[in-house]
């Protein structure tokens, strides 16, 4: 696709953030390039417009960056995972492993509903760990997950191995 040359251009890696050695690929210059922006949405949006998926879930806080956009263009509602203690109703959770320590991501109860078919769109996968998470709470709540989408996938940390169904990045960054 010759989209995808100028969506890797647009992704800023800046060295050493938030911490030394780290090589941080930073999606808000890709926000800032109006044709890169939307070449992103368009492309899963053509990916997932005709495969029935009902529920977009997205990854806080870069995956609340493409999902609204393409849960409107798909006809699918957003679904917000969020960090611990943000989300003001009964949820629930799912802790994942980080590099140093645990996090979690919480859900609604209620937001989507048996059998519903989910897509969950986050900017980047490294370990998977965070994508795993996801997939979990969705499949808690007996929706079905058909696909992993994110913009960036490290190819060395081969994050795609703890996923556990389709995964899908637009751009490959060799660290
Ligand atoms: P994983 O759980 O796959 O190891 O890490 C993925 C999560 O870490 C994603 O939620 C992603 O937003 C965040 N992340 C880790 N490194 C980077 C990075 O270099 N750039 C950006 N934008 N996000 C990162």
């Amino acid at each position: 696709d010759p989209r995808l040359q100028g969506i890797s251009e647009a992704i800023r890696v800046v060295p050493h953030f938030p911490k030394p050695g780290i090589m941080f690929q930073d999606i808000t210059t890709l926000l800032l390039d109006h044709k890169a922006f939307k070449d992103t949405v368009d492309i899963f949006v053509d990916r997932y417009r005709d495969m029935d998926i009902s529920v977009v879930a997205g990854v806080e806080a870069r995956g609340f960056m493409f999902g609204p956009a393409i849960a409107l263009a798909i006809g699918a509602k957003f679904v917000p995972l969020r960090k611990p203690r943000k989300l003001p109703g009964k949820v629930i959770s799912e802790a994942y492993e980080l590099e140093y320590g645990t996090d979690c991501l919480e859900m609604h109860v209620g937001a989507v509903k048996p059998g519903e078919r989910a897509i969950v769109i986050d900017d980047l996968v490294a370990t998977g760990g965070t994508l795993s998470a996801a997939i979990r709470l969705l499949e808690r709540s007996e929706a079905e997950v058909v696909e992993c989408a994110c913009v960036i996938g490290l190819r060395e940390v081969k994050g795609q191995l703890r996923i556990a169904v389709n995964y899908r990045s637009l751009s490959m960054k060799m660290l």
